[in-house]
């Protein structure tokens, strides 16, 4: 039997996807393989969203290489942010890829994953690949996935929605993924019902923006959610899959949101539905209007306050964490110093600091010189990250010292044990001796508050 390896790279969307990936393979009669180096079929998941993610499967490309000059028949799939154009590498019409990949032999967009077959087929006419029949596998969204990024079946993410409409001026996905469509929504619950049946107790809703689930412009040209009239469609989700409380469902989180999109309607579902957890990551970029209006980001710093605050009073003690870049074009001292101070207002619990890196494609890359120099990137980074993130993250935990968190492990090896908390918070405890916690939600009393981590024990 034929077998393949999925090397995955980036957001949880990805890993959600590769999930999807692997059930279509598995239906076109594929093993997972063990190893890397045993594979039939090698498929990249990737990520654009800095030059060095890129740069690694750039770096496989040359193990493969090597594989097959010792005559290995492997094939050579690279999917996600780096296609713009499904094709093989004897189509007519060929992805851009191709020009910079000798060892490539198909360039998949993860949304046209039914078309691998006959692209497998394109390149290997002798191939043993079935004719797909089951209309469950000829759209992307029917595919059912495999569930197989966690650990235990007590966690899963589910995909809501696919692309983006919010174009901004550093972002590849619009063009990568295509504009935003929602899935079906009872399609979506039939899943999250399923998981839960299996054991599901964490359920983690994600697309790209996922509290724009249902607004994106297709979903206003199909008049898809006309019924629901003025509720909006990301609450109507949340309150349905809210109901799987009764079967056994305790926690429901979603990623990642975009703040023009986060309404009153939402807040007061966070705060009220019994399974919402009480943590939000919620991607600010940048603290200053005339950076934000460079990205394109279409909301204003007071706008962002605005959030924060309601999001406070209606979820006392919830955290907040973001994702922040620096040295984006044009970023002056000034603009700096502003993102830090709103960093330090906000007074974000943790987040992702990245510092700009230009992709080719988007529309920052073709009109806006990047013109911050590598140095001063370096170090704005290190200023706001070991500087200021640090120190934010570190009081953050020291918030939980002595008291008693729950936590869903979601790794033990021998006694040790790794979970989040209701927070987010990254735990770890030690288990009694034999005793297995994989997917289970307990009681730890918190000892020890570090930077990242937080370390207690069974209460
Ligand atoms: S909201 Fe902006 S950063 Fe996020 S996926 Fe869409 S275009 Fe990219």
């Amino acid at each position: 039997m034929s077998t393949y390896h999925i090397q995955t790279y980036g957001c949880q969307m990805n890993y959600s996807d590769t999930e999807r990936m692997e059930a279509y393979l598995q239906a076109l009669g594929y093993d997972k393989s063990a190893t890397f180096d045993e594979a039939d079929l090698i498929m990249f998941n990737t990520c654009s969203i800095r030059q060095s993610a890129e740069d690694r499967v750039y770096g496989h490309m040359r193990t493969i290489e090597q594989m097959r000059r010792k005559h290995r028949k492997i094939t050579v799939v690279v999917t996600g942010c780096m296609v713009r154009k499904s094709s093989s590498r004897y189509s007519s019409q060929r992805d851009k890829l191709f020009g910079t990949m000798r060892e490539l032999d198909i360039a998949l967009r993860t949304e046209e994953l039914p078309k691998l077959a006959t692209l497998a087929r394109e390149i290997d006419p002798e191939s043993k690949i079935p004719e797909i029949k089951e209309e469950s596998l000829e759209d992307y969204f029917k595919i059912d996935p495999t569930h197989s990024s966690h650990q235990s079946k007590a966690q899963a993410f589910v995909a809501i929605s696919n692309g983006c409409d919010k174009f901004c001026t550093y972002c590849i996905v619009p063009y990568s993924r295509g504009r935003e469509k929602s899935r079906d929504v009872q399609d979506i619950l039939k899943e999250c019902e399923k998981l839960v049946e299996n054991g599901c107790k964490e359920i983690t809703l994600i697309g790209q923006t996922v509290n724009s689930y249902g607004l994106s412009q297709y979903d206003k040209e199909e008049k898809t959610f006309e019924f629901l009239g003025e509720k909006e469609p990301f609450i109507y989700l949340l309150e349905e899959v809210d109901k799987l409380h009764e079967k056994g469902l305790v926690r429901t989180r979603f990623t990642s949101p975009h703040p023009k999109d986060m309404s009153d309607q939402l807040i007061h579902a966070m705060a009220t539905l019994k399974t919402h957890m009480p943590y939000l990551h919620l991607p600010v970029q940048a603290g200053d209007n005339r950076t934000l209006k460079r990205m394109n980001r279409t909301y204003t710093v007071e706008h962002y306050r605005k959030i924060m605050a309601k999001l406070r009073s209606a979820i006392p003690g919830i955290s907040i964490s973001t994702d922040i870049i620096v040295g984006f074009c044009g970023e002056t001292e000034e603009e700096f110093e502003n993102t830090y101070n709103f960093f330090n207002e906000m007074d974000f619990e943790h987040g992702y600091i990245s510092q700009y890196s230009e992709r080719s494609g988007t529309t920052a890359a073709k009109f806006i010189k990047d013109d911050i120099t590598d140095q001063t990137k370096q170090e704005r980074w290190n200023k706001l990250n070991d500087g200021l993130l640090r120190a934010k993250s570190k009081k953050a935990h020291e918030r939980f010292l002595g008291k008693i968190v729950h936590v869903l492990v979601e790794n033990q090896e021998g006694k040790k044990c790794l979970g989040r908390s209701e927070h987010y918070k990254t735990v770890q405890f030690a288990a009694a001796s034999g005793s297995n916690l994989l997917g289970e939600i307990v009681p730890v009393r918190i000892t020890k508050a570090m930077e990242w981590i937080l370390e207690g024990e069974l209460a």
